[in-house]
C-alpha cells in the first residue's frame, strides 16, 4: 500500500471496493483499470533572520497544533514557489515581500497527516536577514509568533522532524 493511503478501499470511478497497491506510490482499481498516483507535495518555508534570531510560528490547527514551525504552506497548482511563499506570508503574518529578497537555502522532506491521509512532502527553505524585526499579524495557520536565538530553538517544541533538521543546517550555515 503506497505510504498514506491505508484508508483509501473504494476507486473513485467505477465505485467498486477493488482499489489494490500498483506500487509504493500507486493505486489501481483491479475492476476498471483507474489509477492513482499519490505524489509528492510541495510545500515552501521561510527562515527569517534577525540579530542572530529566528522567527518560528506556532501551529493554530493539527497536525502538530501548538508547537513551533517556520512560516510557510503549500504550494498551490499554477504557484512557483517564491509565489506561494509570498502569498502564505501575506496570509499568514501580513508580511509583504518581494521574490527578489528570498534566496533559495535547502531542501528537505516530510510527512504531513490531515484528515487521516498521510501527505509525503518535499520542502523548500528559503532564507532572508532583515535590520530589524518587521510587524507581523497572525492569521490563517498562525496562532502567534515568537523569536528565539538560534542556538537556543527549544527542540522538544518544534512541530516536525524537518524543522529541526532545518535549525540544525541553519546553525551550521547561518547564511
Ligand atoms: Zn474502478
Amino acid at each position: 500500500m503506497p505510504q498514506g493511503l491505508t484508508g483509501f478501499r473504494f476507486c473513485p470511478a467505477c465505485g467498486a471496493q477493488t482499489l489494490m497497491a500498483d506500487s509504493s506510490k500507486s493505486m489501481r482499481c483491479r475492476a476498471c483499470g483507474f489509477r492513482y498516483f499519490h505524489n509528492v507535495a510541495v510545500a515552501v518555508s521561510l527562515l527569517l533572520q534577525v540579530g542572530g534570531d529566528l522567527l518560528l510560528t506556532r501551529r493554530a490547527h493539527a497536525p502538530a497544533q501548538g508547537l513551533l514551525d517556520f512560516p510557510g504552506g503549500f504550494v498551490d497548482p499554477d504557484e512557483n514557489l517564491e509565489q506561494a511563499l509570498i502569498r502564505e506570508l501575506r496570509e499568514e503574518l501580513d508580511l509583504d515581500l518581494d521574490a527578489g529578497a528570498l534566496s533559495y537555502r535547502f531542501s528537505g522532506y516530510n510527512r504531513y497527516l490531515f484528515a487521516d491521509v498521510t501527505y509525503l512532502t518535499a520542502d523548500a527553505f528559503f532564507g532572508l536577514e532583515l535590520p530589524e524585526r518587521p510587524a507581523l499579524r497572525c492569521a490563517d495557520d498562525v496562532a502567534a509568533v515568537e523569536w528565539h536565538p538560534l542556538a537556543a530553538v527549544p527542540r522538544a517544541e518544534l512541530a516536525f522532524p524537518i524543522v529541526a533538521e532545518a535549525v540544525l543546517r541553519l546553525r551550521e550555515f547561518p547564511r
